[in-house]
């Protein structure tokens, strides 16, 4: 079956490579042409319009920046997408595939979306996998297809619900390198290297790690028993972790606003509760 590959960022490049080595004809469109040319040379079919492009198969793949550059792309391509499946693998809110849905829905197309969670060199590898949301029918029909990119991982028929857990775990990700290299930026006033400091981060993302389980029982269960992690005892610590990067001069953005989360918690009264309360002060902004 022929995918349409629309979209020649590194990810879209990843899956179009994947693709052609899986033996699929790919056929590739990409507003700077040029960023095609590896992959014609690998194969591929570079198609000269969008429209020629969506017109080459039943499976259009999107890897764009953001859903606007969808509506760029496809807007002006008439009635090629009657009876597609558009599978759009870029970040966005999730209202944003929600409309997206509607409005390919009025063109008689079906959209899945997807949030796929690995970088580039990842794709296509054991290792890839892909949050799916949309019509399930749609996903089943083409799964085998999908499946070269990465394992499909199904969550719902709402069309954002891929998009949130996609945001939900890149959220972690990028707050958790972001505080390693708030850590880094510390010790270095010090003359620590970040080399020394890195192992040392390492395990206590692990320690953070092996408490997701009982953070989680609290939350679903809506009960926040102090074992020994109170909100208060912890807002201490992180006011001394706020202090500690502004008599260095430093940005103090990211402790600020974690700082934030525990002293409202303690202002509402919760400070005798474990941490694991912030998810009320979190949800109720
Ligand atoms: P980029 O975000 O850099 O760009 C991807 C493509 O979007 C390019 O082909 C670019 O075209 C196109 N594009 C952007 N704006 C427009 C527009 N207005 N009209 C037409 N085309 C447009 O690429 P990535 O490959 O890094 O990421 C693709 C998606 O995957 C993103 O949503 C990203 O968040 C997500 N993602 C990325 C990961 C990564 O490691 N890179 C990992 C997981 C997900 P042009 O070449 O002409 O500029």
């Amino acid at each position: 079956m022929n995918i349409t590959m629309i979209g020649l960022g590194p990810m879209g490049q990843a899956m179009a490579r994947a693709y052609l080595a899986a033996g699929h004809p790919v056929t590739v469109w990409n507003r700077t042409a040029s960023r095609a040319d590896e992959l014609v040379a690998a194969g591929a079919t570079r198609a000269a319009t969008p429209a020629e492009a969506v017109a080459a198969g039943p499976l259009v793949l999107l890897s764009l920046t953001h859903y606007a550059a969808m509506y760029e792309i496809l807007g002006d391509v008439g009635d090629a997408l009657a009876g597609k499946v558009v599978v759009n693998l870029s970040s966005d809110t999730p209202q944003a595939s929600r409309d997206a849905a509607a409005w390919l829905a009025e063109r008689g197309a079906e959209l899945l979306v997807g949030g796929i969670m690995v970088p580039a060199e990842v794709v296509g590898t054991d290792g890839a996998y892909v949050f799916y949301s949309g019509p399930r029918s749609v996903l089943e029909t083409h799964e085998p297809a999908l499946r070269v990119i990465g394992r499909p991982d199904y969550r719902g028929t709402d069309p954002a619900l891929a998009q949130l857990f996609y945001q939900a775990l890149v959220h972690v990700f990028v707050t958790t390198l972001a505080a390693f290299v708030q850590g880094a930026a510390l010790l270095g006033t010090a003359g620590v290297t970040a080399r020394e400091y890195a192992p040392l981060a390492d395990e206590l993302v692990e320690l953070a790690r092996s408490s997701f389980g009982e953070v989680a029982r609290n939350i679903d269960a809506g009960d926040h028993p102090d074992d020994g992690a109170s909100a208060q005892m912890m807002a201490v610590g992180v006011d001394h972790i706020a202090g500690a990067v502004a008599a260095v001069g430093q940005d103090t953005a990211l402790p600020a606003a974690v700082k934030s989360l525990y002293d409202r918690m303690v202002t509402a009264g919760y400070g005798k509760d474990s941490w694991t309360r912030m998810i009320d002060v979190i949800r109720s902004a």
